[in-house]
């Protein structure tokens, strides 16, 4: 059976001096988790962060990256410029791109294919709003963000993490139903088995809300996979316990 993957997505916090007594604080607790465990920084923050988890089992990730390869994209950052800082995994298609950056489905595709191409496995951010849901369109939704990232990346779709994040759990303090959560899981699990023989290996994991009051329900579901957590990944102690329960 595969390890769980626990992602912290720190969004646009931090500083030089948090990050280090955060990240060290991670490093004291963290002894040899039963999960594997990615932090998702700032771009401007890889650097610091390479130095800080060196010989660590935390592994890099970054928030976005460029669709283009390389050349006159003013302020954005490459995949082979993430791979030099040891990235290993980047989000792409997070709500917050999609909302505040108009990042279409064919956008996102086209990130997964160039974080695939450079050497770093995409972590594929679906979920539906909250309008969506009560329009009981949520499996619509998903299965449209989803199919246009397979579509556009054929077999090597095995190599992707997928994420499902609710738009209306993100930040908000609402935690999708462990029965919720697990329901669209499935769909998502389906429609990667239906495009590879190899779905198994991808990792499934949910966002929105995660904490350590929650977790340990959630990552008890057959298609949970692991977590991607936001807020909850700022404070040390409930990083922690959330990475004690993904076992
Ligand atoms: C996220 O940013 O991906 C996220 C899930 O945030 P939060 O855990 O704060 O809801």
């Amino acid at each position: 059976m595969k390890k769980k993957l626990i992602a912290g997505n720190w969004k646009m916090n931090g500083s030089l001096a948090a990050n280090e007594a955060l990240v060290k604080a991670l490093l004291a607790g963290l002894a040899t988790p039963a999960c594997q465990v990615a932090l998702c920084v700032p771009s401007i923050y890889l650097g610091q962060l390479q130095t800080l988890v060196a010989g660590s089992a935390i592994e890099m990730g970054a928030q976005d990256l460029s669709a283009h390869e390389a050349g006159a994209f003013t302020g954005e950052t490459s995949a082979a410029m993430l791979r030099e800082f040891g990235v290993r995994y980047c989000l792409v298609g997070h709500s917050e791109r999609r909302q505040y950056h108009f990042e279409t489905d064919a956008l996102v595709a086209a990130k997964a294919q160039r974080a695939l191409a450079g050497g770093i496995t995409p972590i594929v951010c679906v979920g539906e709003t909250l309008a969506e849901r009560e329009a009981g369109k949520t499996e619509e939704v998903v299965k449209r963000q989803l199919a246009a990232v397979i579509h556009a990346n054929g077999h090597c779709i095995s190599e992707i993490v997928v994420a499902y994040e609710p738009v209306w759990a993100i930040g908000t303090g609402k935690t999708a139903s462990t029965e919720q959560a697990q329901q669209v899981h499935a769909v998502l699990r389906a429609q990667l088995h239906a495009a590879s023989e190899h779905a198994d290996r991808i990792h499934i994991l949910y966002g929105g809300s995660m904490n350590a009051a929650n977790a340990a329900q959630l990552l008890a579901q057959p298609d949970i996979d692991g977590g991607l957590v936001g807020g909850a990944s700022l404070k040390a102690p409930d990083f922690l316990s959330i990475i004690a329960s993904a076992r």
